[in-house]
Parts: C-alpha cells; sequence; structure tokens
C-alpha cells in the first residue's frame, strides 16, 4: 500500500492520498482549499484518484472538495451531521476566521453520505467508516484494517487531539468517540492525522496527554 501527504492553506492540513501502487488508482483523504496542491501531489506519484474521503466539514478539509471532485468526475462523501458546515465554506470562513475563501470555491454537485459503521471499497480499498463526533457532529475517521491504518481527520493527533470549541463541538463527545471507536483498535495502527505528523495509536495511548485515561 502506498501512502502520501502534505500539508495545505494557511491551515496546514494535511491532504493524504492511499493507493495499491504508485501509478495507480487512489482515494484522496480531505480537500483543503488548495486543488492546485492536492494535484501536484497525485501527479508526483502518478496518481488517478477515484473517490474524495472528506472526514468533518471545516473549510481547511472542505474547501477544496468540489475542485476535487469536478477536476477529476469522483465522488466525494462527507457525513450527513456536519451538513450546516460544509454546505457553506465560505460563510464559515467568514465568521470564525475573518476573511474570504481565496479562489473559485464551489462546493461539489453533489455529496455521497457516509454513514458510521459502514464499509466503502474505493480504489480496491475497504475503508471502515467510524463516525467520530467530538471535533464537528459529522466527524469520520476512516479505518484500514487490512493494512492498520487510520485516517483520523480532527480526532486525534501526535500528541493532542481536535479543538471541541467550535459551533458543534463537545468535548465528553469527542472522548466517548475515541474510547468506542479509536481505543479499541489495534495498537499497532499507523495513524495518518488532519494535522501534524504520523503517529501510532501505541504512542498516543503511551505518551499523549488525552490519552492518559485510556491507560490500563
Ligand atoms: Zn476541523
Amino acid at each position: 500500500m502506498f501512502i502520501s501527504g502534505i500539508p495545505l492553506w494557511v491551515a496546514e492540513t494535511n491532504t493524504w492520498v492511499i493507493a495499491p501502487e504508485k501509478g495507480g488508482l487512489a482515494v484522496v483523504i480531505d480537500a483543503p482549499p488548495d486543488v492546485d496542491g492536492i494535484a501536484q501531489l497525485l501527479i508526483r506519484h502518478d496518481l488517478t484518484p477515484v473517490a474524495l474521503l472528506v472526514s468533518h466539514g471545516h473549510v481547511d478539509h472542505v474547501g477544496g472538495a468540489g475542485g476535487v471532485a469536478g477536476r477529476y468526475n469522483v465522488s466525494a462523501y462527507i457525513h450527513p451531521d456536519d451538513e450546516f458546515l460544509y454546505s457553506n465554506p465560505a460563510a464559515q470562513l467568514r465568521q470564525l476566521w475573518g476573511f474570504e475563501l481565496p479562489g473559485d470555491y464551489a462546493p461539489p454537485q453533489r455529496w455521497e453520505l457516509l454513514a458510521g459503521g459502514t464499509s466503502l471499497e474505493l480504489a480496491g480499498i475497504d475503508f471502515e467508516v467510524l463516525h467520530t463526533p467530538g471535533h464537528s457532529p459529522g466527524h469520520c475517521c476512516f479505518h484500514v484494517a487490512a493494512e492498520g491504518v487510520l485516517f483520523s481527520g480532527d480526532q486525534l493527533f501526535a500528541g493532542s487531539i481536535g479543538r471541541t470549541d467550535l459551533p458543534g463541538g463537545d468535548y465528553d463527545t469527542l472522548m466517548t468517540s475515541m474510547r468506542n471507536r479509536i481505543v479499541p483498535l489495534t495498537p499497532a495502527t499507523d495513524v495518518f492525522p488532519g494535522h501534524g505528523t504520523t503517529t501510532t495509536l501505541a504512542v498516543e495511548l503511551a505518551t499523549n496527554p488525552f490519552m492518559q485515561e485510556f491507560r490500563t
């Protein structure tokens, strides 16, 4: 399995690509509002995207979704509980961050809606959809069990967790998601987060201050 990523836009949000091999079909995970940046990552590894999975509706993950879906004519997936966020990323940006979305953002023509506990087969890869509300109500992580890989979005970072002070965020809900959906995964799971460096679940269980209550 081939996985590569790059931090994009002012929020340095990671976009990830996963493919059975370089030079083949790929799935894009999260779309910061820098479609050219995402395209360059795909070109660098000679990848052809077949779908876009979006972890949640914050503009730094969803702002490029329409551009990716349109440029490559692929389906974009997101959880419907974040509709109040992804339906208007420009307003979200203005309200929360105080500036206009640059470029020609347009949302995807249509969204494919994610549901927790389901699986998706894309580019020959099985993704288990883990609904992990807390950072936002519709936040999802994507688990590739066969490879021991978790795309954790803004649920879990190396050494930290996603903030819960934005609209729809809730700390207790995030920690319940952590206990029920993340902690039970194999400790050796490689974690590819929405911001910052990669890590493993074992390292986070041992050292992340927010995971202290899950240590045995
Ligand atoms: Zn976020």
